[in-house]
């Protein structure tokens, strides 16, 4: 914990990209640790330095503690900064750059390890009176055991490895005909992927949205929360668009809800940026996990807020940053994030690879593209496909709906195909425009991912439903009921 002058980014990418944006705005050296594939990238063009840390598959480069350390030092960097996903939130790579005397730009390893074990962080959280989801996080572990435990609860149940994260090591299960099957795949999952095979249960619940608290400590203790995230787009429960702030909360429950999120982080010492997240039923909340690092829809917070988290990250860490007051956070306006991945829209999310030939992104008030290839960068198997994020931010929702789709109609991508139809689609769907979709809504609607053109019907359905929704939402209109246009017009 100091000064620093030089950042060791250990990730690639748009994330990283928007690292070394922030490292240069603070007038410090960025040095990209990048795998060999990653030589033709953004990233790569845009930071000071570069470290080929070995080769292109995960397991020899971003997900290697050795070399990512090995890195760091040789590029005589001051501090990492992980990201997220890969190695950021591995507690034993906080713990070895703490020991190699660099500054991990994020929680202590501690803080890391305790909110990784989801049930540690359930028992943490249950002290401080938060409810988390019902379920069984007892010591008997046996597939057996654990099937008896899923019928007292009552189907469906979903089984969780403890150390999971990223979407992986969880199954849903919906009788008791497979679930010593599935429970027992579940733990087989968690060991390989995860190292531990220790599972736990939770009722899965049905109708849920997921909304998260953004929060953020300083190294005096003081821990103040950034509002709330709606995440309930979800395929494979994985995030696909992103807003903030959550419009199908009350006042009450969002004061309920960011409260637990800054009695947990203050419970764990929190440092720097963390989202605790829950889901949402009939007006009751449910702790799901914490997250101790930068989230992938970070921006969305940072457009309705006007604050840079990745800057405040960074100074946090060199003792140069006072927290926002709370009472001067005040959402404004809505923003909305969406994913572009290098996939086939119309095939359940088969990734697309290839050179991008040409790309054009159609800037505007309101409207930030955070992307991490250019024409001539090639986007491989190797390493997940969202390729960049699209955000924009409006007076209503209403309207940001509109810019969004607006933009993705405008953005231009040759080489790869993308899932910008199947955005188009979701974010025209009567279920989204009026804000009534939860984290089934994927499953329900596109469970064959978008819908193919040719069946002209169900699309001009859509289509016909979002514009008469949308349409009533011009500046001055009475006719919008949604709360979600109302509630934030006026402030
Ligand atoms: P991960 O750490 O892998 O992201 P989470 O526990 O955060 O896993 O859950 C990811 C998503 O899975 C949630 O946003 C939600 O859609 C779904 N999910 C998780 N637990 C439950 C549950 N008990 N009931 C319903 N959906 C759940």
């Amino acid at each position: 914990m100091g000064d620093i002058k030089k950042i060791a980014i250990a990730n690639r990418g748009e994330v990283a990209v928007r690292i070394i944006r922030a490292c240069q705005e603070l007038g410090l050296e960025s040095v990209l640790l990048h795998s060999k594939a990653d030589i033709n990238s953004r990233a790569y063009r845009m930071s000071d330095a570069q470290i080929c840390i070995g080769d292109s598959p995960v397991g020899e480069s971003y997900l290697s503690i050795e070399r990512n350390i090995d890195g760091a030092l040789a590029a005589g960097a001051d501090a990492v900064h992980p990201g997220f996903g890969f190695l950021s939130e591995n507690a034993d790579f906080a713990q070895a750059l703490q020991d190699a005397n660099i500054d991990f730009i994020g929680p202590s390893p501690e803080a890391i390890r305790t909110m990784g074990d989801k049930i540690a962080a359930k028992k943490i959280i249950a002290k401080a009176n938060v409810p988390s989801v019902p379920g069984y996080n007892g010591a008997d572990q046996s597939p057996e055991a654990l099937a008896k435990e899923a019928e007292k609860i009552g189907y469906p149940v979903i089984v969780k490895a403890a150390a999971g994260g990223g979407g992986r090591g969880m199954k849903v299960i919906v009788d008791s005909t497979s679930a010593i099957e599935m429970i027992a795949a579940a733990k087989r999952e968690g060991l390989s992927a995860f190292g531990s095979d220790q599972v736990f249960l939770e009722k899965y619940l049905n109708r849920a949205k997921h909304i998260e608290v953004q929060i953020f400590g300083d190294l005096s203790g003081n821990v103040v929360h950034l509002f709330d995230r709606e995440c309930s787009v979800q395929r494979r429960h994985q995030k696909i668009i992103e807003e903030a702030v959550s419009g199908s909360i009350s006042h009450e429950l969002r004061s309920k809800m960011t409260d637990a999120a800054v009695k947990l982080a203050k419970a764990v010492k929190y440092v720097g940026a963390g989202t605790v997240e829950f889901l949402v039923q009939d007006d009751e909340f449910y702790f799901l996990e914490m997250n101790t690092r930068l989230q992938v829809e970070h921006p969305v917070t940072e457009l309705v807020l006007g604050v840079d988290l990745v800057k405040a990250q960074i100074l946090n860490q060199m003792n140069r940053f006072n927290v926002w007051e709370q009472d001067l956070l005040i959402p404004r306006g809505h923003a909305i994030e969406c994913r572009l991945y290098a996939e086939d829209p119309f095939s359940v999310g088969m990734p697309s690879t290839g050179t991008i030939g040409f790309q054009s992104w159609p800037d505007a008030p309101g409207r930030r593209f955070d992307y991490g290839y250019e024409a001539g960068d090639a986007v491989t198997p190797f390493y997940d496909s969202m390729m960049a994020k699209i955000i924009v931010w409006d007076e209503t929702r209403s309207r940001a709906i509109s810019k969004m789709l607006k933009t993705l109609d405008e953005t231009i991508l040759f080489g790869v195909k993308s899932n910008i139809p199947f955005l188009k689609q979701i974010l025209s769907h009567p279920e989204f425009v009026d804000g009534s979709f939860n984290t089934q809504f994927i499953n329900q609607h596109f469970a064959e991912g978008a819908i193919p053109f040719n069946n002209s019907d169900q699309v001009s359905a859509i289509g016909e439903m979002c514009i008469d929704k949308i349409a009533d939402v011009a500046p001055g209109s009475q006719s919008f009921k949604s709360p979600w246009a109302q509630s934030w017009s006026n402030t």
